[in-house]
């Protein structure tokens, strides 16, 4: 009787907070979120690098990159040109997005950081927010002007743009959003979601073969939706003004992750990726979830 009871407690709030249809909890979002770091000034740009079993994210205004180890917090990089949004290629170097010198680096073996993008069409870019990395080794990023002054901006629109898998040619993918952030493939790469601050909302594109996009339907209502990720199963996890909201890849709602203070990102991360790392504010937290995440690299 008390093994009944509490296995029906556990479904009945599995299904209260994610939503799941019939009696299949597709995703779990009631386990505790923990507090695992803290005292940072923003975090952002959280990526799980398996190799070192480690976790990288931005502190923006500290102007610093710091790892997480499992247990303690400490600098990785610093200065960091107040970088901003972080993950690895498929050769396991870390791109970042930084504001400081409007550009996306990459960090290669050797420990240089080398200039990926700074202009189009010989205009500086604005301050480059989120980036992510296509199997076939394309860069996808976003160019909202949130680090740079106003006097200071020379391109007047606010792109999404494609660097070529040689680093050759970038391409303005998207150019008719307000404040494009976070960016994140689907399991397959046939999709790409890309939130627009501004608009509060979470537009998805079909992906070409060739890495070009079309569509660019409303997905799903974001307030002020910030960074975002997507596990194995095509659920989107998108940071927003009421906490993480996470979405069926039709765009139904399945539940709200809340944390103490505001996210701008997450990452999924640990060995069995199925840690859901959470940059909010002054906090890094986290949170164990029943599907893994999409690997990265
Ligand atoms: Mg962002």
């Amino acid at each position: 009787m008390r093994n009944r009871m509490w296995c029906g407690w556990v479904v009945a709030m599995s299904l209260g907070c994610v939503g799941a249809t019939g009696a299949e909890v597709v995703v779990d979002l009631t386990g505790a979120v923990e507090k695992v770091a803290g005292e940072f000034k923003f975090t952002e740009g959280p990526v799980w690098v398996a190799a070192k079993n480690e976790l990288l994210f931005s502190d923006i205004p500290a102007d610093r990159i710091v790892r997480f180890d499992g247990a303690t917090a400490a600098t990785f990089r610093e200065p960091s040109n107040n970088s901003n949004g972080l993950t690895l290629d498929k050769q396991g170097r870390l791109i970042a997005c930084e504001h400081g010198a409007r550009r996306v680096s990459r960090t290669e073996a050797d420990g240089r950081v080398v200039t990926l993008a700074d202009r189009f069409e010989g205009k500086r870019l604005n301050s480059p927010n989120d980036v992510v990395v296509r199997s076939d080794g394309a860069i996808y990023f976003t160019d909202p002007p949130y680090g740079v002054k106003p006097e200071d901006r020379e391109l007047d629109f606010q792109g999404v743009y494609r660097l070529s898998p040689d680093g050759a040619t970038l391409t303005l993918v998207v150019r008719d959003f307000v404040k494009p952030n976070g960016l994140a493939f689907s399991p397959d790469e046939s999709r790409l979601y890309v939130a627009d601050t501004e608009r509060g909302h979470i537009r998805v594109f079909d992906v070409a073969s060739d890495g070009a996009l079309s569509g660019g339907r409303v997905f799903a209502e974001t307030p002020n939706a910030d960074g975002m990720k997507v596990d194995t199963k095509g659920n989107v996890f998108c940071t927003a003004k009421p906490g993480v909201m996470v979405f069926d890849p039709a765009g139904r709602h399945l539940g709200t992750i809340i944390a103490p203070e505001r996210p701008a990102n997450c990452a999924f991360g640990d060995p069995d990726w199925r840690s859901l790392y959470i940059t909010a504010r002054t906090g890094l937290y986290r949170i164990r979830l029943n599907v893994p995440g999409i690997r990265v690299p």
